[in-house]
């Protein structure tokens, strides 16, 4: 059975994984909150992170697939930042989308989203448009063009439709344009360049020289911090710089749940290394991104790289690749970005240096004004390396593998969906609707489970769950019946539940549940903490 959306935001909102910002209030939109579950889930996944990239990193010895060995480390820069960083990196001219506003109904709408179909009936042709999601941008486009049509729902056939859906962008004569809430055709402006970075004031006073920005991605305080993490560490060249941090970024039109929020956490890693060799470490980041998602479950034939082409890329990359997830609510066969492996060159450090570099120019060079002076000054401090080995002095290449927390989430959340049977009770087979998260991401490691709350069960139970509660997160549970509890824990992705029954009274064990397989072992009361653990690893 495929997975619906629907089911899995039903599932995430009645269990308390994701809620909308503010709901009380009717929503903020683009804003989403975690709740009990996800707050577990997306720390997992923050924490999986850090710990595979930074912690547990060994640079003392090569990793596999590695050019060679390696350091990293990590920093937490603050979110709002000068904002002269923001006119180097580009993102002030440089960071938008393209709008269009509708002079009707007065709303706007990302151009790229806007889709379509073109409809013929009573001698009239028009481009009827949505931005419904794919599940329903044909159920939308056929309302609104019987309604523009003013035909009824049972003489559709009346509707000549011409072609499939297509864009905005490729639709042409906007006179005959429907907008997605107009009634009327050609109420639709040409497309405009939208900033998607949220502005602020720092201080009291409200005024243009103190105006900054939320930033829109982590990976700028990284380049700022260059050389101090290169002065207060004494690393060597290759090493790469992590951060796990909140961006923002206004999007024109926020959707597919939390997949394009307004406010997200991004996982960046900035990756130092020498020129000559950052093509080999580009493989190398992007073939072990993508095994780091299929090493916590993420299902192969949904997760995919997808290596840019050359036209695809920024005028400063040397080679892009993005690792992408068939999301469910996508039409068959497209697939959305959860990360993206980015060479960037020497780009970011030489920008923070010199200034702001003029897009297009190869090699790059930094942007004049009418005067020949540049349009935005970089730092003016020296940002380059020198290998005290060789003696080399170098600007170092960058490769940036920039991943999505909250995209990662969903995936992981959408990808762990599954309906099938399992016994109640009395052993009857009956649906129930499963997570199979990994253990490592799962919110609850294992659940405590009394059968029933009399003959000193619940006594072993709790020291049972009091032991496990200090190595990891447990849960405890006696009400309703057994067949009703692990309904409950599968339902949250906990991979396994420990039952104490009369057996236990008698012979001091537990049963451990499998939630994939659904099988049960004994094991003896005192060895459940040593088996969770290696279970959990
Ligand atoms: P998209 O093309 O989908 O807007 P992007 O290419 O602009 O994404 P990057 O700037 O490369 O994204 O950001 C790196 C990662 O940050 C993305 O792969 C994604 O996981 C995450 N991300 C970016 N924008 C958003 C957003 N609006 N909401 C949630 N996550 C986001």
């Amino acid at each position: 059975m495929t997975t619906s959306m629907k089911d899995v935001i039903a599932l995430s909102k009645r269990r308390g994984f994701i809620f909308q910002s503010s709901e009380i209030y009717g929503g903020l939109n683009g804003f989403w909150d975690y709740g009990p579950l996800g707050v577990e889930l997306k720390r997992n996944l923050k924490n999986a992170w850090w710990r595979d990239m930074v912690s547990s990193h060994n640079e003392l010895v090569c990793a596999e697939g590695a050019p060679q060995e390696f350091a990293m480390t990590g920093i937490d820069a603050s979110i709002v930042m000068h904002p002269q960083v923001w006119k180097c990196s580009g993102h002030y001219d440089l960071f938008f989308d393209y709008m269009v506003d509708c002079r009707e109904s007065k709303k706007r709408y990302r151009h790229d989203q806007v889709r379509g179909r073109w409809v013929e009936a009573k001698g009239r042709r028009i481009f009827v448009t949505t931005v419904a999601e794919a599940d329903d941008e044909a159920e939308a486009v056929l309302r609104r063009a019987l309604k523009f049509f003013n035909v009824r729902a049972s003489h559709a056939e009346e509707l000549k439709w011409i072609g499939g859906f297509q864009s905005l962008a490729d639709a042409g004569d906007p006179a005959s344009v429907l907008g997605p809430d107009a009634s009327e055709v050609g109420t639709l402006t040409e497309p405009r360049e939208f900033n998607l970075m949220f502005k602020t004031n720092v201080g009291a006073l409200s005024a243009d020289d103190n105006t900054a920005y939320l930033r829109p991605e982590t990976a700028q305080g990284i380049f700022v911090n260059f050389k101090n993490v290169l002065n207060s560490l004494r690393i060597r060249i290759p090493f790469g710089i992590a951060q796990i941090g909140k961006s923002f970024r206004n999007e024109i039109t926020p959707r597919n749940y939390t997949f394009r929020s307004r406010e997200f956490e991004q996982m960046e890693i900035e990756f130092f290394c020498h020129p000559g060799e950052s093509e080999m470490w580009y493989r190398y980041w992007r073939d072990r991104r993508v095994q780091w998602y299929r090493d916590l479950g993420l299902s192969s034939g949904k997760l995919r790289l997808r290596e840019h082409a050359r036209e695809e890329l920024s005028h400063y990359s040397n080679g892009t690749a993005d690792i992408e997830y068939a999301f469910p609510f996508l039409p068959e066969g497209e697939f959305g970005e959860l990360e993206g492996i980015a060479h960037r060159g020497d780009f970011d450090l030489r920008s923070h240096m010199e200034g702001k570099l003029a897009p297009g120019t190869r090699p790059l060079q930094l942007e004049v004004d009418e005067h020949g002076k540049p349009k935005y000054r970089g730092s003016g401090k020296d940002l380059s390396y020198r290998d005290e080995i060789t003696g080399e002095k170098f600007i170092p290449h960058v490769i940036e593998p920039s991943a999505g927390a909250d995209r990662a989430a969903l995936a992981f959340l959408c990808d762990a969906f599954h309906q099938d049977q399992a016994p109640d009770d009395s052993g009857k087979m009956e649906p129930r609707i499963v997570l199979r998260l990994h253990p490592r991401l799962a919110p609850v490691k294992a659940a405590i489970l009394p059968l029933v709350k009399k003959g000193g069960m619940p006594e072993i139970a709790r020291k049972i769950y009091a032991a496990l509660k200090k190595q990891c997160n447990v849960f405890y549970d006696e009400k309703d019946s057994i067949g009703r509890r692990y309904r409950r824990q599968d339902e949250i992705g906990t991979p396994y539940c420990i039952t104490i029954d009369s057996d236990t009274l008698s012979d001091g064990t537990v049963t451990l549940r499998d939630r994939d397989s659904l099988q049960q072992r004994r094991i003896p009361v005192e060895r459940c903490d040593e088996e969770l653990q290696r279970l959990l690893t």
